[in-house]
């Protein structure tokens, strides 16, 4: 096999978007979580990067092949709603792997340490961080990947010999995590804050080269052509998170990923109980990252990338503006659909409820069947809200037709489900594709908070990785469940509930 080399072609923008920057060398780095397919899809021996070699590297940094262009990206964000300068404070890229080369794209991925020192992007941190939250991330990051919702992957885990200082001194790790690139809405956020204008437009060539969108050259508008991609992606992003129950926590510009990966595992969480204002994250003290905020949060965030493409889209910034938004008014009705689509997917409906014999193909659903429809998604939710019912379970429960609690002998429930009965056989889709449709789209098991904290808890406090493994081998795979590992689908009981979750930065 043939030696391969690491890329840099994000060095090949203008120097205000990086510093070159080496890890900080640590006193014993050790490996203590490897991720061997990821390692296995990368090609990574073929790198020479292995974590023997990364030991080698990060007790000496200085001298090592591997960060011989290591760099800091920087950007910038709205961290809730308000503009900072920002940066890699805590992580080194040390290049890009080429995974693929397809006529004149060639597809890339980063490589990324977080926590591996301070950057002149750092402001007042110690550019550390802790061993809990990058276990979290790794955990968090491979439960995305195994529900099939784009996401950054996680190689490793290395724990770095050191302490940090937190509330309390706590063992100091570096997570590596692989993205198809690190290209924020933050990036463009700094780009168009510089005074030199080449940087922007650079930029923007940059980000369709990398994401492989040469298509968009030949849209009469690139930049509008390139907003409404990045609106769709993000659209079939939040739509997958709210699947799952997902609550990212910190959805400021900054964490906002251009691939449409979810990036950024901080204080998210997966919801247990159905409620619409589910907040984990201890310092989002005014739910603005609520489950249910984050389509309004996510539209206002495209809103600022917008605003950053103002002078790509038209040399008069009024009719700029005016084109941005007629992309941006789309963005409810567009996000609507994805869900309502989404939501009778977990239903085991299709989008044509007539059988075949009354329909002609093109159609699609008349308003009256969405209307009828929505009405089913809506009386569901409010009785799963008014129940406290477990979000994953009730959906399973509905797949099984196993309704153990009592509120199912409840009257509002046995209505809602003659109702739904009704619609299921009115749907054009046979019994088996419906019931398929319903297992692809109701995981089985999710990371539940209260088993990630004592998960974390065993490995950071104890050492013993057994039920942190254990938890990870099962929400890899959770459309299938092993039989010994039906507890993890257990609700937390009143005292294990976790109602706060915390960034640890
Ligand atoms: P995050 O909340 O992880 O998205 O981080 C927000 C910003 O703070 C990013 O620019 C990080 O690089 C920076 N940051 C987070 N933790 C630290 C730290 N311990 N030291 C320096 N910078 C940090
Ligand atoms: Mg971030």
């Amino acid at each position: 096999m043939s030696d391969s080399t690491l890329e840099f072609s994000y060095l090949n923008l203008p120097q205000c978007f990086y510093t070159l920057q080496k890890p900080a060398s640590f006193t014993d780095p050790k490996c203590l979580l490897w991720n061997e397919p990821v390692a296995t899809e990368l090609n990574l021996s073929t790198y020479k990067i292995t974590p023997e070699a990364l030991i080698r590297a990060l007790k000496n940094s200085n001298e090592s092949y591997l960060f011989k262009n290591s760099y800091s990206q920087a950007y910038a964000g709205h961290q809730f709603g308000h503009f900072t300068i920002l940066g890699d404070g805590r992580a080194t890229m040390l290049g890009e792997l080429v995974q693929d080369k397809m006529n004149s794209f060639t597809k890339r991925v980063d490589l990324q340490l977080k926590g591996s020192g301070q950057s002149p992007y750092s402001r007042q941190g110690d550019g550390r961080a802790a061993l809990g939250p990058m276990l979290r991330e790794y955990l968090m990051s491979e439960a995305m990947h195994g529900l099939g919702i784009p996401t950054t992957r996680s190689l490793a885990v290395f724990t770095t010999g050191e302490k940090v200082i937190r509330e309390e001194p706590l063992e100091g790790a570096i997570l590596i995590r692989i993205a198809s690139s690190h290209l924020r809405v933050g990036t463009f956020e700094f780009a168009a804050i510089q005074s030199d204008p080449s940087a922007l437009k650079a930029l923007f060539d940059y980000t369709l080269d990398r994401q492989g969108l040469s298509w968009v050259h030949q849209s009469e508008n690139r930049a509008l052509a390139f907003l409404s991609y990045v609106m769709q992606e993000q659209i079939k992003l939040i739509t997958e998170w709210m699947r799952v129950g997902f609550i990212h926590g910190v959805m400021n510009t900054d964490n906002v990923a251009l691939s449409g990966e979810t990036i950024d595992y901080g204080p998210c969480a997966f919801m247990d109980e159905y409620h619409p204002k589910t907040v984990f994250s201890s310092i989002d003290r005014h739910g603005r990252y609520a489950f249910s905020q984050q389509p309004a949060i996510i539209q206002w965030n495209l809103s600022r990338f917008a605003e950053t493409l103002i002078p790509l889209i038209d040399q008069d910034s009024q009719k700029a503006i005016e084109k941005a938004k007629a992309v941006l008014t789309q963005f409810y009705q567009k996000f609507f659909e994805s869900w309502h689509q989404m939501m009778l997917g977990k239903l085991g409906l299709s989008s044509e409820s007539l059988s075949p014999a009354n329909r002609v193909p093109s159609e699609g659903s008349s308003q009256d069947e969405i209307e009828k429809d929505q009405k089913l998604i809506a009386d569901l939710l409010q009785w799963m809200e008014n129940h406290e019912c477990d979000y994953t379970n009730t959906f399973l429960d509905l797949q099984m037709q196993n309704f153990k609690g009592k509120h199912y002998a409840e009257k509002e429930f046995q209505k809602w489900w003659n109702s739904y009965q009704k619609r299921l056989k009115e749907d054009r889709l046979s019994d088996k594709a419906s019931l398929l449709l319903m297992e692809k789209s109701n995981p089985k098991v999710i990371p539940r908070n209260h088993q990630v904290e004592a998960s974390l808890k065993a490995a950071t406090q104890s050492h013993d990785l057994s039920q942190f493994k254990r938890l990870l081998s099962a929400v890899k795979n959770p459309y299938d469940l092993k039989s010994e590992d039906a507890e993890l689908q257990e609700p937390p009981k009143e005292d294990e509930k976790v109602r706060a979750t915390f960034c640890g930065t």
